[in-house]
């Protein structure tokens, strides 16, 4: 009888690299996971999957487990809904058109908004590719990381609460499919869907009862319920909700270097769980380092 191949803890499954917003590099985020004492981390950059090859490697020099993951951006109306996915067939052409149509809208939309913003403050488009990568998925953070070049703010924190904030006048949002056509792909792509930090204030009714019993009959998998931004309400009655509808619920850091406060395994992921997330991914395996 073949033995599975195990995986290490503790489980983190949800961070970023420099392919988005987070400040290090694939390998340097999985050599950061090591240090933090993590055994497993997912690699969950927005809208890409560029980063997986970098982070394989540097996980089987590390000795970690990788499980090849993503941020999908999705919105309803004006709230953005995260969607991490798990274990998909990153070659899958369905899905690269929808990523690359996604990334496309953010590129423009970041172009649009230093625009504005340039109207009133000392703030051009090269400041922003200067903190980008050619294939990073942009951000408001790395605006974010162009203002604090420029002195208009101390950090990512403070240009999200002043220049970047909806209130501010400069936002805009990007096309992003709506959540269950997002979990109907990732699912065709053999992977798993799991809604990421869905008690959050602004994520509204998305996650009512109604809608949620939608996209769990379209295949989604699991909730972050581990997750600093999660309201303690609505975590409580998600948690209701997950039990009712069978789904897996996770917990994880949301790593972003040194781009947010939250630190590698503040919140972990039950061994259990990830038992459940391997055996349901089809699309792509764990890296087993
Ligand atoms: P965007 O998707 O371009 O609108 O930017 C949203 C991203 O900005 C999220 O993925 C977060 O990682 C990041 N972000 C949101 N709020 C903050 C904050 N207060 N400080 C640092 N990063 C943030
Ligand atoms: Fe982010
Ligand atoms: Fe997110
Ligand atoms: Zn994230």
């Amino acid at each position: 009888m073949a033995v599975a191949r195990q995986f290490h803890g503790p489980i983190d499954l949800h961070a970023h690299s420099s392919v988005s917003d987070g400040t290090e590099t694939p390998a340097e985020l999985v050599r950061a996971a090591a240090a933090a004492g993590l055994g497993t981390i997912a690699l969950t950059d927005h809208d890409s999957t560029a980063g997986w090859p970098e982070a394989s490697a540097a996980a089987e020099v590390e000795h970690m487990t990788l499980i090849p993951g993503m941020e999908f951006s999705t919105r309803v109306q004006y709230a953005s809904v995260h969607l991490l996915a798990y274990l998909f067939d990153p070659a899958d052409s369905a899905l690269l058109a929808e990523l690359t149509r996604v990334r496309a809208a953010r590129f423009t939309r970041a172009e649009q908004m230093v625009a504005r913003i340039g109207a009133d403050y000392d703030l051009s488009w090269d400041d922003v590719l200067a903190q980008t990568t050619p294939e990073a998925t942009v951000g408001r953070p790395h605006i974010a990381d162009a203002l604090v070049a420029r002195g208009h703010a101390l950090n990512r924190s403070a240009a999200f609460a002043g220049i970047l904030h909806w209130k501010a006048g400069y936002y805009q949002p990007h096309y992003a499919p709506d959540p269950l056509r997002a979990i109907q792909l990732v699912r065709a792509a053999g992977g798993v869907p799991v809604i990421a930090h869905p008690a959050t204030r602004g994520i509204g009714d998305i996650v009512a009862e109604s809608r949620l019993k939608t996209l769990v009959e379209a295949g989604l998998f699991g909730l972050e319920l581990g997750h600093r931004e999660n309201k303690p309400e609505p975590t409580a009655r998600l948690c209701e909700l997950a039990a009712k509808f069978g789904l897996v619920v996770t917990g994880s850091s949301d790593y972003h270097g040194t781009g947010k406060p939250n630190r590698l395994g503040e919140n972990t992921t039950a061994p259990e769980v990830l038992e459940r997330i391997i055996a349901e991914g089809r699309g792509s395996a764990p890296i087993y380092g």
